[in-house]
């Protein structure tokens, strides 16, 4: 990737997340505490102003600066699984990733999700939109295909019952509502999907 594309993409999600950041505290005050939204808005400004600098850097090493970032400035139980993701990606992504190499670095990465939140899927998370569309790329899904999965996997998890993070206190009242993270999750696999198109 280069650095105009992470720049690019860095901008897109941080204008994504800042766009949806009510529908994202409204989804968690439904079934969690309500600061999902000003979470991930604190969390991807705080990248957004070390733009330049993550550009200047190689993928890897620009995924784990993102990915510490995230873990110090999201906060909740979401700053160290999203931090937990993206610092995963750049460890085993390479400088100029291939399909393979993409695929692979994000399965990881989504193990490194499930071992820090010792969750797995269908437990009403963000992992539940993470390993579809994981699934999809491996079989070779293009990235507008890619996007319309994350949605609705960020859908399906409203009639499931949270099993991990706040909204599992709730029992079976978290059935009929999205989990934020999961929502969230799809926002920016759409941002992903649509500056890096189907090159990746
Ligand atoms: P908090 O729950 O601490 O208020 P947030 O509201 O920012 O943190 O994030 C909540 C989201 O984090 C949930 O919607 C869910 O997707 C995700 N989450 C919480 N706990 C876990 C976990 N153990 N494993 C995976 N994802 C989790
Ligand atoms: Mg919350």
């Amino acid at each position: 990737m280069t650095a105009l594309n992470l720049s690019r993409l860095i901008t897109a999600a941080a204008d994504a997340i800042a766009a949806h950041a009510e529908e994202l505290t409204a989804l968690d005050q439904a079934i969690g505490d309500g600061d999902h939204g000003l979470n991930m808005k604190r969390g991807f400004e705080a990248v957004r102003a070390e733009t330049e600098a993550y550009s200047a850097k190689p993928l890897p090493e620009a995924l784990k600066a993102i990915g510490t970032k995230l873990v110090m400035t999201v906060g909740g139980a979401s700053g160290p699984l999203f931090g937990t993701l993206f610092m995963a990606l750049g460890k085993e992504i390479s400088t100029d990733p291939d399909h393979a190499n993409l695929t692979a670095a994000f399965g990881k990465a989504i193990e490194a999700v499930a071992a820090r939140g010792k969750s797995q899927v269908g437990q009403k998370t963000m992992l539940d939109v993470l390993q579809p569309v994981h699934d999809a790329l491996a079989v070779g899904k293009t990235a507008s295909e890619l996007a319309d999965i994350a949605d609705a996997a960020a859908e399906a998890t409203v009639p499931m019952k949270a099993l991990r993070g706040r909204a599992s206190f709730l029992g079976d009242r978290s059935i009929g509502h999205m989990d934020a993270g999961a929502r969230s999750t799809a926002l920016l696999v759409r941002t992903v999907a649509q500056i890096i198109g189907d090159k990746a």
